[in-house]
């Protein structure tokens, strides 16, 4: 938010979730800020590794509380979940980044959105056709939008979550499977899933300077290969390995070697100009 070269921490997570008292105050502000509007989307781009291009732009919740500052999402997303308060919050987020994606569309822009969505939301009822008619409000369509669902939400529950995801899918949203490798995966379950994407889970990535890490990496590869799958590896922090994932014919990359999470005025400038 300071502008380039400075670094921010965000609130001492350990910290607040020791303190019990101190955590019910927070919900209530996370409420609050939820109602206000000062929920913020920060936009981070999933590069093309053969030309640096911006393939499409992950949304991500911000939000600056006015005693603890900036609140990581780790904490705040869980915690809406537990107490119910997810709904609204997506929807914020959902709001604020459909009219970002209009006004991109209207200047020519043609990168996708990437959108988080948790199980709560997935199971709620009429959570596709909802999205759907959100984004016909903006004159937007389901293939403008690429549904991301992480990994441990994507394999538990699964008979139940394959139908939501096919429901999806059906209504023309393109799916990808967040976090891959760090939930409960079944290979076998994997071929079934109605997704086009798979974001491999930055853990893979800081092991990539290790023997074992990059052929984990590589056999990850081939097996989306294998799969017709795409494949966003997450996490990117410097240019040796955004080089070496290239040479393994990762398609995406994303991280903070090419841009962190920023505003969309920025968002709009990486998209316009490349990285
Ligand atoms: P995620 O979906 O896996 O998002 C990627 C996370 O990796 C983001 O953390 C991003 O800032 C971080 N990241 C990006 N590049 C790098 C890098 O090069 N190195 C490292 N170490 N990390 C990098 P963030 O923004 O803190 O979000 C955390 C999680 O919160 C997200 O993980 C996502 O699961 C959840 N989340 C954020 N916004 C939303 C939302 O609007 N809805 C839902 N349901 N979940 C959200
Ligand atoms: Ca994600
Ligand atoms: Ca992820
Ligand atoms: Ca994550």
């Amino acid at each position: 938010h300071a502008g380039r070269n400075n670094a921010c921490f965000y609130s001492d997570i350990l910290h607040l979730k020791s303190l019990g008292r101190e955590h019910v105050a927070i919900q209530a502000r996370l409420s609050d800020a939820i109602r206000l509007g000062s929920l913020q989307v920060f936009y981070q781009p999933i590069i093309h590794a053969k030309n640096g291009e911006v393939y499409a732009i992950e949304a991500l919740a911000r939000w600056q509380d006015d005693k603890s500052g900036w609140i990581s999402p780790e904490l705040f997303i869980p915690m809406a979940e537990k107490v119910g308060l997810i709904q609204e919050l997506s929807e914020v987020v959902t709001h604020q980044s459909l009219c970002k994606l209009r006004e991109w569309r209207d200047a020519g822009l043609p990168q996708k959105l990437m959108l988080n969505v948790s199980r709560s939301q997935l199971f709620a009822p009429r959570f596709v056709s909802n999205l759907v008619d959100r984004l016909a409000e903006f004159r937007l369509r389901p293939a403008d939008v690429i549904i991301e669902i992480t990994e441990s939400v994507a394999l538990t529950d699964y008979s139940r979550q394959l139908k939501h995801l096919k429901l999806l899918g059906a209504a023309g949203f393109a799916l990808a499977i967040d976090d891959f490798g760090t939930g409960y995966s079944s290979l076998s379950q994997l071929h079934e899933m109605p997704a086009q994407i798979l974001k491999v889970d930055v853990s893979f990535t800081q092991r990539l300077h290790t023997e074992e890490g990059r052929r984990v990496m590589q056999a990850i590869v081939q097996l989306s290969h294998g799969l017709d799958l795409q494949i966003v590896v997450e996490g990117v922090e410097n240019l040796e390995t955004a080089r070496f994932l290239q040479g393994l014919g990762v398609q995406f990359l994303q991280g903070f070697h090419f841009s962190e999470p920023v505003p969309p005025g920025v968002a709009e400038l990486w998209m316009r100009l490349g990285l």
